[in-house]
């Protein structure tokens, strides 16, 4: 599927994810499946959480004891392949890369959208980060409904 439709099956998606338990606090969630000579994830992170390895052509893994959430590596993968997630009590929280301008404002309600390009639901901006080291990619805290936990990807703006 994921090599048909450029979209991963459900099962790929799960082998990413810790469990539910764990998502209390925010882990990077690295959605790069295929073999490809890359690791900024890797070399971007300051508490060694992700390993590419010896063979760069190796999909990164997440030591999730590791991973404090942070979201340098969401900024610094230029697959935009990863994303931070967390739950807490009704609602998912995530960081996401996003690279539109205009920039989305804290407290605007944004479509939350699937993988397949379709809208999940509304989610809320919570945060908008830009410095200057991120390189024009903006980082996005962003809050949805738990239910879109393994759905959710990216936002659109309404207007
Ligand atoms: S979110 Fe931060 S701590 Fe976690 S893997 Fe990415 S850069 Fe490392
Ligand atoms: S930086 Fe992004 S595209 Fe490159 S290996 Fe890491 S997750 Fe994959």
């Amino acid at each position: 599927m994921l090599n048909k439709t450029g979209v991963p099956e459900k099962s790929l998606i799960l082998s990413r994810f810790p469990d539910n338990v764990n998502l209390g606090k925010p882990k990077a969630i690295t959605e790069c499946y295929e073999p490809i000579p890359c690791n900024p994830c890797e070399t971007s992170c300051p508490f060694d959480a992700i390993t590419v390895g010896k063979d760069i052509n190796t999909p990164p893994k997440v030591d999730f004891d590791q991973c404090t959430g942070c979201g340098i590596c969401v900024y610094s993968c230029p697959g935009l392949a990863i994303i931070v997630a967390q739950i807490k009590e009704d609602q998912a929280f995530f960081k996401i890369a996003y690279e539109f301008s205009p920039l989305p404002e804290v407290g605007e309600t944004v479509h939350a959208i699937n993988r397949e390009g379709n809208i999940l639901g509304t989610a809320r901006i919570e945060k908008v980060t830009l410095r200057k080291k991120q390189d024009k990619t903006a980082l996005i805290d962003v809050s949805t409904s738990k239910d879109f936990l393994h759905e959710f990807v990216t936002i659109r703006r309404m207007s």
